[in-house]
């Protein structure tokens, strides 16, 4: 079972991925806004959880409190509800009532890779603008 560890940011190296690790409260360079459907679609495909770090980002219009995680190919993140109050929800259930929605980003680059098949079963992939690399076995 993979472990989640929460981290200073100045412990964690850089991804190949990113440009620039950015200030404390900065999102890493290069990002954009997605949807929660570019997320859910992003998040199939991320290669295994390096790092998750939780901190405070400005510069999307707000001060967003953000899970940022490290994937081995990009990273995604994800805001928390900052702003609720309590009331019945549409089912009639007393409780906390959240007044803003999550909202999705994705950190790094847009990949663009060139394919290469050395031998059988082995696939190897190259980004031509950051440099990232993987390999799958395709024999099993
Ligand atoms: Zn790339």
């Amino acid at each position: 079972m993979d472990k989640l560890s929460f981290i200073d940011q100045k412990d964690f190296e850089k991804p190949i991925y990113i440009n620039d690790m950015s200030g404390y409260n900065y999102f890493p360079t290069p990002w954009r806004e997605i949807s929660m459907h570019e997320f859910n679609h992003s998040w199939m495909w991320c290669i295994e959880t390096r790092q998750i770090i939780d901190k405070e980002v400005i510069g999307t219009g707000c001060m967003l409190q953000v899970y940022i995680m490290y994937f081995h190919n990009e990273a995604l993140a994800v805001s928390r509800p900052s702003k609720w109050h309590t009331g019945d929800d549409e089912f009639g259930v007393h409780g906390i009532i959240y007044e803003d929605k999550p909202r999705y980003f994705k950190i790094g680059c847009e990949h663009d890779y060139t394919h290469c098949n050395p031998h059988m079963f082995d696939h190897r992939y190259e980004c031509k603008k950051c440099g990232h690399k993987y390999a799958v076995d395709s024999s099993g």
